[in-house]
């Protein structure tokens, strides 16, 4: 069953459960979860897998899951989908609003999730008909956006067995019904630096007889970023931006202490190895100027999606096979982080962007923003895609080799 034929499979199941699966997403967006604390997602998600007859394993801290469908001695393709959401609070006026305070799914979990539910049903109608040749890991994992979810789900054996791996995420500057693809990175590096200033306070009348510590860090604020750039290769879009920023408690008060903290992100493996050490050399220069002490925490977050060709290869065929011809359209690096990354060092893989931008539409919000929607038709998308997507590389991996010939696009860009 290849082509048409499971073209025509898919759009009978979806045409069977796509406002349910519709309603599921719904039902996540009105109660997000953040980081493994998504235990009501959890649940329901176990409920719709144990209901297909599916034997869910719910992770050990409790939140997150992993369910193989069929068995048998071909190959294990996992699929992966993040499942928490961000303290971001909901700025949309819809029925399916956000009913957490603070929280919602502004970054398409509660999609990528509804996708890989949905994906889930059909490969286990697959496998009731004996038509699934091979394994698929269904990986429902938690706190993508900590992160830590990924290495949390690495410890407890997820990826174990596993040949090849694949997940999607939604971008809202694509059209509905296309996918984006990349072969090499398609992330990028993003780590954590928190920056520690002191230095005797007093008076503003008096700043001689201190250190001035807000002008001092004031000064490190635009430094650093602004050094960084000439001390690497403008390629590496090695970019450090400040996110929050504390000193200081009155108008007429020099404080002793401050802090800033950002984030460090890097296309270029190169530049982000010797980040760290160029950027404490760069912070301790300014202080002394200065004569403040400075500490810096340089946290190392996720590494960069590096998508491996034969995978986006599959992913190619899978989405021209299922979506229509011209549903792949080429997509560029990014600069933001994402944990598949860790995968990605152990197994071959390839992550995807799933267009979720009503065509036309004018400005869809961006993800991370209160206002992020999605036209919904994109679950039915994803659904097609994923499930082509495990079984093109499950019918590929059963011939190593000998594979029938995949569509070859031009992903230069
Ligand atoms: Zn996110
Ligand atoms: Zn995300």
């Amino acid at each position: 069953m290849r082509g048409m034929d499971l073209r025509g499979e898919l759009d009978a199941f979806l045409a069977g459960c796509e406002s349910e699966l519709i309603g599921f997403r719904r039902d996540l967006h009105m109660h997000p979860e953040l980081g493994f604390a998504e235990y009501r997602t959890t649940q329901r998600i176990a409920d719709k897998l144990t209901a297909a007859g599916l034997l869910p394993s719910v992770l050990p801290r409790g939140t997150g899951l992993i369910c193989d469908v069929g068995s048998g001695d071909g190959p294990t393709v996992a699929l992966r989908a993040d499942i928490d959401a961000l303290p971001v609070p909901d700025e949309k006026d819809v029925p399916y609003s956000s009913t957490v305070p603070g929280v919602c799914h502004a970054c398409g979990h509660d999609v990528h999730t509804t996708v890989l539910l949905g994906t889930s049903l059909f490969l286990a109608r697959q496998a009731e008909a004996g038509l699934l040749p091979g394994r698929v890991r269904l990986i429902f994992q938690p706190a993508e956006e900590l992160p830590g979810g990924a290495l949390e789900v690495m410890a407890a054996g997820g990826l174990s067995g596993v040949d090849r791996i694949f997940g999607l995420h939604c971008d809202p500057r694509v059209d509905v019904g296309k996918v984006g693809l990349k072969i090499g990175p398609i992330t990028s590096a993003c780590d954590r630096v928190t920056v520690r200033v002191s230095g005797p306070g007093g008076h503003t009348a008096r700043p001689h007889l201190t250190a001035d510590l807000v002008f001092a860090l004031a000064k490190i604020l635009t430094e650093l970023p602004a050094a960084l750039s000439r001390r690497v290769d403008p390629r590496s879009s090695l970019s450090l931006v400040w996110g929050r920023v504390e000193a200081g408690s009155a108008a007429n008060a020099i404080p002793d202490d401050g802090v800033a903290e950002g984030t460090v992100r890097c296309l270029d493996e190169e530049a982000w190895h010797a980040a760290p050490d160029m950027i404490k050399a760069l912070l301790e220069s300014v202080a002394a100027a200065y004569g403040i002490e400075a500490q810096m925490d340089y946290v190392r977050g996720v590494p960069p999606v590096v998508n491996e060709e034969v995978s986006v290869q599959m992913l190619i065929e899978a989405a021209e096979g299922v979506l229509g011809e011209g549903a792949s359209v080429p997509t560029q690096q990014s600069l933001g982080g994402e944990d598949f990354g860790w995968y990605l060092e152990s197994v071959p893989g390839a992550f995807a962007r799933l267009g979720t931008r009503t065509p036309g539409e004018a400005h869809a919000g961006d993800i991370h923003q209160g206002t992020f929607d999605v036209d919904e038709t994109c679950i039915g998308t994803g659904v097609r895609f994923l499930a082509a997507t495990a079984l093109t590389a499950l019918w590929e991996g059963q011939r190593p080799g000998t594979g029938e010939q995949v569509v070859m696009l031009n992903l230069d860009n």
